[in-house]
């Protein structure tokens, strides 16, 4: 048993649903048309993504395409399992991912297999990895029939290549890993300083529900309070690059753990 077996949709808004997963408490989402059908991320490894599009033909027998956010494993992993239908991504993403696939995927098995979890090590390190086969470069409209999802890369942030997804009639925005809830963001693969603006240029017409890569979905006074966590961030790697400050000083004050705070450090040149 594991929890997955109570895992349910929610409908954030109409024909817009959302499913939280308890591994890694990742968030994906399904958006219906008259004629299409939208899946936002595709979840971490085979398994996984085949219980996602079983999933979503429970809901639905609509045709789907397949939008990924960013590279990481536990947002893409599973893409296999759509077939080959249309499979979305920033065009910095087919590189992020060639350059860290057996990296994400060596971490993660072992990760996995060090709490215990043998068989999701054993589906992860069996998972044929599928790139994106459709490349956003400048925003695309994706019609869905009577429904119209944009796709936009707002700059660089939780990595080079996060997508974003507004489904404007119904004032959601599908935000990535730009955003997390209940956690504090990942900075792994970040860039610190130009995240905030990034945020700024994604919540731009101030959709009403904001869905994050991990945890529940954000109000927009949530996101801004993150999108200020952020620029407080940036503000001391700005700082500790110029010399400004120590890095102990930038841990010190920042508004995530000590841990996050240096990783953030570590993305940037100290000058
Ligand atoms: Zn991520």
């Amino acid at each position: 048993m594991t929890g997955e077996d109570v895992v349910r949709w929610r409908e954030l808004a109409d024909g817009v649903l959302i499913r939280r997963y308890a591994e890694l408490d990742l968030t994906v989402g399904l958006v219906l048309g008259d004629e299409q059908a939208l899946v936002v991320d595709a979840r971490g490894d085979r398994a996984q993504g085949e219980e996602l599009a079983a999933a979503v033909r429970a809901v639905t027998a609509l045709p789907w395409q397949l939008v990924l956010t960013h590279a990481h494993f536990d947002h893409c992993f599973g893409a296999a399992a759509f077939g080959q239908e249309p499979r979305w991504a920033h065009v910095n993403f087919p590189a992020h991912l060639e350059r860290t696939v057996d990296l994400q995927r060596a971490e993660w098995v072992e990760h996995y297999r060090a709490s215990g979890d043998r068989e999701r090590a054993e589906a992860l390190a069996n998972t044929e990895v599928r790139s994106p086969n459709r490349l956003v470069d400048d925003p695309v409209e994706l019609d869905l029939g009577n429904r119209t999802a944009r796709l936009a890369h707002p700059g660089p942030g939780h990595t080079d290549h996060d997508l974003i997804v507004s489904v404007r009639d119904a004032s959601v925005l599908f935000a990535g890993d730009l955003l997390e809830s209940g956690a504090a963001p990942d900075f792994g693969d970040a860039r610190p300083l130009d995240w905030p603006g990034t945020l700024d240029v994604a919540l731009r017409g101030g959709p009403e529900r904001i869905v994050a890569g991990h945890g529940t979905p954000m109000s927009r006074r949530q996101a801004a309070e993150q999108r200020d966590e952020l620029r407080a961030v940036a503000e001391l790697c700005a700082a500790y690059s110029r010399g400004g400050i120590t890095a102990e000083e930038a841990v010190e004050r920042g508004p995530y753990p000590p841990e996050t705070m240096r990783t953030a450090l570590g993305r940037v040149d100290r000058g």
